[in-house]
Order: C-alpha cells, then sequence, then structure tokens
C-alpha cells in the first residue's frame, strides 16, 4: 500500500465525517477518523498519518491547534494538512496557513476539488520522499571510499570517536584491528595499478565478510584499513584479525584481466579495556606499533599491542 494513501480524517460532525470517510475510501484512500480534535492529536501520534484532512471548529483542540502540534512534533516525514474551513472561518483563513496548515476546503466542500487538492498534497509527499532518498543516497556515497566502497578516512575517524566514546560510556572493550597489505608496492610495480586496485577492492570486500554487523571497516590510508570492533576483548579479536588474515592470504586474489595474484595481509590489533586512561590517539598508536612488529616479525602475520590500559592479549600464531 502507497503510504501516501493513509489520511486522518478529524471532523466532529458526524455527516461529514461519514460523507468524507465514504468520498475517500470510494478513492482508493486508507482512512481513520477522529471525532475531536484531541482524539485526533492522539490517533495522530498513534500512526503519523502521512495527510490529515481537519476541520477548524471542534471541541477541545481546534483544527489549527491540532496542525500547530503535528508541525511541532513532526519529524524528518512531512505530514500535509488540509483544513475543513467554515464560512465564518474563511476570513481568518491565514491564521489557519500560519499555524501550519498546507491548504484548505471551504464548507460544503466539492468532492472534486477536495479529491483534487489531496492530490496535490501526494505530489508534494513523493516529491519529499524522493529527496529523503536522494539526500541519503548522497550522504551514503560522501561517506564512501570510492574504490573499495568502504567507509572513506573521514567517516572513518566519525565512527571511530563513535566507537570510543560508547566504550567510555559502557566500559565493555574496544578492539581496533589496523591492517596493511603486504609488499604492495611490489604488487604495483609487477602487476600494473589496476591489477593493485583489484587486490585492494577484493582485500576490503572480503573484510567486510567477516565482520559483524557492528563492525566497522574504513580505508584509513593508500593500502591500509581499519577495523573497529566493539564490544571485543584482545583474544575474540586476535581470532578475528586471524580469519581475516586467512581470508587475503589463502585464495588468491582474480584480477579483471583474468589473473591471478597472491596478497597477504599484516595486522596489528589494540584493544581499550574498562579503565583504560588513554584517548582514542593512544590505542591507535598501539595498533600502529603492533602492526610494524607484524611487518619487522615477517609480514602476513597479527600482532596485538600492549602498553598501559591496552591488553597484551596472546601473540597470534604465526602466519
Ligand atoms: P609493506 O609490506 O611494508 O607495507 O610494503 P608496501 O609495498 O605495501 O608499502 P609501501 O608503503 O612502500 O607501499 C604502499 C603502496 O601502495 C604504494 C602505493 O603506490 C600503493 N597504493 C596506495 N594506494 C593505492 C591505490 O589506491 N591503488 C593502488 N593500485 N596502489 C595504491
Ligand atoms: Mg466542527
Ligand atoms: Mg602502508
Ligand atoms: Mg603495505
Amino acid at each position: 500500500m502507497d503510504e501516501a494513501q493513509k489520511i486522518l480524517v478529524v471532523e466532529d460532525d458526524a455527516v461529514t465525517r461519514a460523507r468524507l470517510a465514504f468520498l475517500l475510501r470510494k478513492n482508493g484512500y486508507q482512512v481513520d477518523v477522529a471525532d475531536d480534535g484531541d482524539s485526533g492529536w492522539i490517533r495522530f501520534q498513534e500512526l503519523h498519518y502521512p495527510i490529515v484532512l481537519t476541520d477548524w471548529l471542534m471541541p477541545g483542540l481546534s483544527g489549527p491547534e491540532l496542525c500547530e502540534r503535528i508541525r511541532r512534533y513532526e519529524g524528518e516525514v512531512y505530514t500535509y494538512v488540509i483544513l475543513i474551513t467554515g464560512k465564518t472561518e474563511k476570513s481568518n483563513i491565514a491564521l489557519g496557513l500560519e499555524a501550519g496548515a498546507d491548504d484548505y476546503v471551504t464548507k460544503p466542500f466539492d468532492s472534486g476539488e477536495l479529491l483534487a487538492r489531496l492530490r496535490t498534497g501526494r505530489r508534494i509527499l513523493d516529491l519529499q520522499a524522493s529527496m529523503r532518498e536522494a539526500k541519503r543516497q548522497l550522504q551514503d556515497l560522501a561517506s564512501r571510499d570510492g574504490l573499495t566502497e568502504v567507509l572513506n578516512r573521514r567517516a572513518l575517524e566519525e565512527r571511530l570517536a563513535e566507537a570510543f566514546t560508547y566504550f567510555l560510556r559502557r566500559g565493555t572493550p574496544l578492539s581496533i584491528a589496523m591492517l596493511d597489505l603486504d609488499h604492495f608496492k611490489q604488487i604495483n610495480d609487477n602487476y600494473g595499478h589496476q591489477a593493485g586496485d583489484d587486490v585492494l577492492r577484493e582485500a576490503a570486500r572480503r573484510v567486510t565478510s567477516m565482520i559483524r554487523e557492528y563492525d566497522t571497516i574504513g580505508r584509513y590510508g593508500g593500502e591500509e584499513f581499519l577495523v573497529l570492533l566493539p564490544d571485543t576483548p584482545g583474544e575474540e579479536a586476535t581470532s578475528i584479525a586471524e580469519r581475516i588474515r586467512r581470508s587475503i592470504a589463502e585464495l588468491p586474489v582474480e584480477t579483471r584481466d583474468g589473473g591471478t595474484i597472491h596478497a597477504s595481509v599484516s595486522v596489528g590489533l589494540a584493544t581499550a579495556h574498562a579503565g583504560f586512561r588513554g584517548n582514542v590517539k593512544d590505542v591507535i598508536e598501539s595498533a600502529d606499533a603492533a602492526l610494524y612488529r607484524a611487518k619487522r616479525g615477517g609480514r602476513n602475520r597479527v600482532e596485538h599491542g600492549v602498553g598501559e590500559g591496552i591488553a597484551g592479549a596472546p601473540r597470534s600464531a604465526l602466519g
């Protein structure tokens, strides 16, 4: 069912209410009714109707008052409000529009005109929905790395700050893995930059498939990635990092020109535990130092950082 077909009719006059409900249902709307402003407000809060058609004069909340409440309450999704005005309110129509109404019809209303005005409302709602979707797509695009499609550095830093705040609040261990492809310069030199790109993209894809929904991977630099593992103690992080390492080392990457390339990754891990007094930079530095040890230790391996408040989990087995 099209969301924009849902409509709330708020009208205290039983005859008008029944007539409206009948007309709108006959024209494909999914209609709910409320018989005064207060119950209309309660219904609206329950179901967030995209369209509200409300009478002006009612016991309790008036149409404009209901409209004001809707405007204050609604979030990102707009509600299209049409006021039904009697002859006396007609001269005050500016008040209704100031209260936030989008349009009005006068009683006794003409069915054709009411339906036409509702169609206008739905066009506006549809337009709004496609703008919201475009905005969401743009935001998503702006936060992703063009080559690998994982988070870019800026978005990654944001998530890192969030993850660290979550850690500080909850005290559950936060593990961070820094990944760097081994001898990547050689891969580029031997197979060409495009093939190198293919390896990067495939490595990012494999890491993404290894991590959990609430983990985050982002591109930290050229051939470096960061994986954020919230709620993950050092030992568990080590085994995740091991699986990531193997997923890359054990299966050569197929490039677009049909070649295969053996690649591997070195991983430096650091875990902040409850009581850790440092900041996020210290954790990153610890992961970076561990990565450096993994490189010096022969590459294609995982090392876990040690430091004050940073876990010294068991070193992984050699890869
Ligand atoms: P190590 O094992 O010590 O990490 O050696 P390495 O060769 O991977 O390290 P180095 O830092 O010397 O080289 C990294 C290379 O990654 C150099 C750079 O050209 C390449 N690189 C960075 N970004 C990209 C990219 O987007 N595409 C490709 N194809 N190569 C990239
Ligand atoms: Mg009335
Ligand atoms: Mg590097
Ligand atoms: Mg490298």
